[in-house]
Formats: structure tokens, C-alpha cells, sequence
């Protein structure tokens, strides 16, 4: 059985237990972060501690980073949990207070909670086989930067793809790919630049597309961050997904057309290994 982390305290999984009035069940009001674990060492953690402070920021949800002492959190979970690969969910949600659309009055404490899941990350066969997605209309709300728990859509576009034997979705504006329902998609073009959606408002930062593009420029990747389309991506050279826990991961075909040669592409796997790579030396 887990340690899981609970306000403060460390606990058996089954110990674990949050309120029903948490504005996290009822309103999803909470943000979240997935970290990584190689080795028993965390990757990107100073990024995901910063974007954890943005979303709560966005949030306007009153919880000291900081000061909670995060660094030592992970690393009590890790040693507690025994964990060598997987990954971490930490989250942090506006507290428990009667129902009510308003925000609870100021000093209300914020739920705090963190697991670990123990699983390969490195040996993922979806490596060597690539990613079929298809591509669905983005509905979710319009603030995707922040990290929340509104997770409902993406998870129902991730059931939708497995109904119809597919890995996943890349959600689309129009025809404009936004993101993939929990990983950042990026496509190599015929002229071998790396191209993944600009910042903003309708996709979330993530720490892996961020790492990735400092690792692609240093080895000498053009990089353009705009909008492109679902046929810009099906006539890539290459595509494929970044996330924490997928880190580069290969797309072969999106909405039935093979990508490139439909086989995972040169340059993927490459910048795959290059950020595993980093990871291993520099958690
Ligand atoms: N986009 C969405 C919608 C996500 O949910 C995630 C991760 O969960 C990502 C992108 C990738 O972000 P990261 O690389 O920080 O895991």
C-alpha cells in the first residue's frame, strides 16, 4: 500500500480522505501537476513548481508554494513509495466550505494532496510503434494555460479515441490544432523545422514542450511557434506529443493518413533519447 500526502501529515492510501463539501469535487476548483520520476529524481521540478504558482496565481487560490517545502514532499514520497520510475500528482484545491458558488471567505485552507504511480516511462512501446490520434474539436473553457482539474472533455476525447482504436485526440479550433488532450503536439516540416502552438490563453505551457525547444535550438532545430493545421500536420515530415510523462512520444497517423512513412520518425526519436537523455544527467 501507497504513502500518500494529506495536509501536511503522510498517510496510508486508504487513509486519505478529503471532504465532501472540497471545492475540488464540486467545482473543480483545484490545479494540479504530474511530475516525473527517473532513477528516484524528479524531472523539471523547478518548472512544474513554477507553473504550479501561475495556475494558482490564475486561480486566485492562496497557498504559498514556497513555503510548503515541495522539494522535500517529493522526496519523502519517493523514498516512502520506493520510486524508481512513475510518476507524482500533486493537487491543490480552494479548500472545503459550504456549497456555494462564491469563494469561501479568505483563510479558508487549501486541500493539499500527493501520490505517487509507479510505471515504465523510458520502455513505453508506444515509442517504437508511434501514436494514432484523431483529431476532435477543442470545447474546452478558455483559459487551457491554467493547469485545473477540469479534465471531463479530455478525458472523454481520450475514451472516444479508444473506442475507435485509436492512442489519442489533438484537439482542433476550426482546423487549427490547439494541443493534444494531455500533451503539447509538435510536427517537424519537410524543411526540418519544429513547429508547436504559440503560448497563450487556448493551450497549457507545458514544462516538457519548454525543455524540448531549449534542447531542439541548442542542437540546431529552427523552432516556430505559431498555429498549423490538421493538413499542415498530416504533410509533416514528422509529428509527435510532449508531456511529463510521455516526453517525446512519436505520432504516425492523424485521422486515418499516415505521417511521413507512418513509422516513427528520425528526428523524434532523437530529440527523445536527447531529453531523456538531459533528464538522467540534470533531474
Ligand atoms: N497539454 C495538456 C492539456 C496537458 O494536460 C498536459 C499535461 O498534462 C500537457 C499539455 C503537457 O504538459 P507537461 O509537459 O507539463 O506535462
Amino acid at each position: 500500500m501507497r504513502t500518500v500526502y494529506l495536509n501536511g501529515q503522510y498517510v496510508a492510501e486508504d487513509a486519505g480522505q478529503v471532504s465532501i463539501f472540497d471545492r475540488g469535487l464540486l467545482f473543480s476548483d483545484a490545479v494540479y501537476e504530474v511530475v516525473s520520476v527517473l532513477g528516484g529524481r524528479i524531472i523539471d521540478e523547478t518548472a512544474h513548481m513554477a507553473r504550479l504558482e501561475r495556475s494558482l496565481a490564475g486561480m486566485t487560490i492562496a497557498y504559498d508554494v514556497a513555503a510548503a517545502d515541495w522539494p522535500g514532499i517529493l522526496a519523502t514520497l519517493i523514498e516512502a513509495n520506493a520510486l524508481e520510475e512513475g510518476t507524482i500528482y500533486l493537487q491543490v484545491s480552494r479548500g472545503a466550505a459550504d456549497r456555494d458558488f462564491l469563494f469561501p471567505a479568505p483563510g479558508t485552507p487549501p486541500t493539499v494532496f500527493a501520490f505517487t504511480q509507479a510505471r515504465k516511462l523510458v520502455d513505453n512501446p508506444m515509442a517504437e510503434r508511434g501514436m494514432r490520434i484523431l483529431t476532435r474539436p477543442d470545447r474546452r473553457w478558455g483559459r487551457r494555460d491554467i493547469k485545473t482539474v477540469q479534465l471531463l472533455y479530455a478525458s472523454m476525447m481520450k475514451m472516444e479515441a479508444k473506442a475507435a482504436g485509436v492512442d489519442d485526440v489533438w484537439l482542433v479550433e476550426g482546423d487549427v490544432i490547439t494541443e493534444g488532450t494531455s500533451q503539447n503536439a509538435c510536427i517537424i516540416t519537410p524543411q526540418g523545422h519544429l513547429v508547436t502552438r504559440d503560448l497563450g490563453h487556448h493551450i497549457l505551457p507545458g514544462v516538457t514542450r519548454l525543455s524540448l525547444i531549449d534542447i531542439a535550438r541548442a542542437s540546431g532545430i529552427t523552432v516556430e511557434e505559431r498555429p498549423f493545421t490538421i493538413a499542415e500536420a498530416q504533410g509533416a515530415a514528422e509529428a509527435f506529443v510532449t508531456s511529463a510523462s510521455l516526453f517525446v512520444m512519436p505520432v504516425v497517423e492523424i485521422d486515418g493518413l499516415s505521417v511521413g512513412d507512418g513509422r516513427p520518425g528520425m528526428e523524434t526519436m532523437a530529440l527523445r533519447k536527447a531529453y531523456i537523455d538531459q533528464a538522467c544527467a540534470h533531474p
